[in-house]
């Protein structure tokens, strides 16, 4: 096609100059002549090339391009039918954006789009019931001067998005939403809020049911053990045939006084996003009478029980409910190591936080075990733990703990070697001294 146009444009150009030169030898003025004819041919071309711009420039879209003649208006008629075929492709790219638009404004879930910097460009219609935004005011507006929540700021700002966020709505206190954000393109921000306020509601009449429970077994228990406490106390004027099954008796009814404190502790623990008293807890001291109990409990099993403190850090929480934590992991080292064995307990601080390490060389856990450990009554094996006692609810008592305390729960283990427990707790709850 091009070739043709090479040829045709060759041979007007000659057709052209033989022309001129037939004038010239009529008139005996060649070189004039072949100048007048290119003169003649550039102020055409010129013309045609003021035509295209004009009409490039001032033309509506579907105006039809000017006639042109030979190569012009083959120029003209191409540009012509790519500015159409762009249109086309335009209205079918317009179409398909629109559907999706279409879609997610009628989506019941939130999705709202930001920018690298965390400002708003783009929300359905949902996002305006659930969070409250308005189109156009909020639009380019930081989503952390729409969402006031301290939780939701401490969330975005810390950029870890693996776990959703769950809060009141901004709009309605009686709404739960649950956030998921996702990064995409140049650190652009996808963010999905889903209306949770029924699995909210379920949620918490488990957790009621369950602290109502757990509190109305607790008085008639306590009549009971302190009735059977009383009767051992008298053993003498018990028929003997009955000592050793009142015996059992009380030893079950602590059991159960036992697992029903677990159980109360941990609706206390899931009350409350954070511990009501965030005073700075000094960890030396309360690690030294962890140990110095675990020792207590060791007892003549001769296992050797050493604590490391690196750094003297303080910790912002609640004392007793580190404790509680600490002494699940310590005391679970000492119930689940034998005899002669070590457990090491490790503090230490460094730029990401401060970290407390239990160690022992015990009997391990098995790697499909450990994503569900801290599940409640999760056990490995249940007869290991009715031989120790145990409630299952510690390394659950262990992790809600710690997610108050913006740490988290680290375990390694290998079967017949032993196991390691890491609390990781974020740089913002240390003070070092
Ligand atoms: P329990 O009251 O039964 O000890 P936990 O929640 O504290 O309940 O622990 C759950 C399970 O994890 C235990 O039953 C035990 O099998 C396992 N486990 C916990 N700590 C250790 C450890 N240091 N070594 C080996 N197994 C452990």
């Amino acid at each position: 096609m091009k070739q043709d146009w090479y040829a045709t444009l060759v041979r007007h150009m000659l057709l052209l100059v033989a022309g001129c030169l037939l004038v010239g030898m009529l008139t005996g003025h060649y070189g004039w002549c072949l100048a007048a004819g290119l003169a003649v041919y550039l102020a055409w071309t010129l013309k045609q090339l003021l035509r295209l711009h004009r009409w490039l420039r001032e033309h509506q879209p579907d105006q039809p391009p000017p006639d042109g003649y030979g190569l012009w208006g083959e120029v003209f008629d191409s540009i012509y039918h790519m500015q159409r075929r762009d249109q086309r492709a335009r209205g079918r790219l317009q179409a398909v954006i629109d559907r999706v638009q279409e879609s997610t404004a009628a989506l019941r879930d939130a999705v709202i789009m930001l920018d690298a910097d965390g400002n708003l460009e783009w929300w359905n219609r949902a996002a305006e019931t659930l969070l409250g935004l308005k189109t156009p005011q909020d639009s380019g507006q930081p989503v952390t001067n729409l969402i006031r929540h301290p939780r939701f700021k401490e969330y975005f700002a810390h950029e870890q998005y693996a776990e959703p966020l769950e809060i009141p709505s901004p709009v309605n206190d009686r709404l739960r939403v649950q956030f998921l954000i996702t990064r995409y393109g140049n650190n652009e921000h996808l963010m999905l809020v889903r209306d949770v306020t029924r699995i909210h509601q379920l949620e918490q009449m488990r957790k009621d049911f369950v602290a109502n429970v757990s509190h109305e077994l607790r008085t008639p228990l306590t009549v009971i053990t302190g009735y059977l406490e009383t009767l051992l106390d008298n053993v003498e004027n018990v028929n003997p045939r009955w000592t050793r099954a009142l015996q059992q008796m009380e030893q079950q009814g602590v059991r159960m006084q036992t697992l029903l404190n677990d159980l109360l502790l941990l609706a206390k623990l899931e009350a409350t996003d954070y511990p009501s008293d965030n005073l700075p807890v000094a960890v030396t001291p309360l690690l030294q009478s962890i140990v110095s109990d675990a020792r207590a409990l060791s007892g003549p099993r001769n296992q050797t029980i050493s604590l490391d403190i690196e750094n003297d850090v303080l910790l912002k929480g609640s004392e007793a409910e580190l404790r509680s934590a600490f002494s699940n992991l310590v005391f679970n080292a000492v119930k689940y190591t034998p005899e002669q064995g070590t457990i090491r307990v490790r503090c230490w601080a460094d730029a990401q936080g401060a970290h407390l390490r239990v160690q022992d060389s015990g009997i391990g856990i098995d790697a499909k075990h450990l994503p569900r450990l801290t599940e409640r009554f999760y056990r490995v094996d249940s007869s290991r733990a009715s031989n120790t006692g145990g409630t299952g609810l510690g390394l659950a008592i262990v992790k809600h703990v710690l997610l108050r305390h913006r740490a988290t729960l680290e375990i390694s283990s290998v079967p017949g070697r032993g196991s390691l427990f890491t609390c990781h707790f974020s740089a913002v709850q240390v003070v070092i001294r």
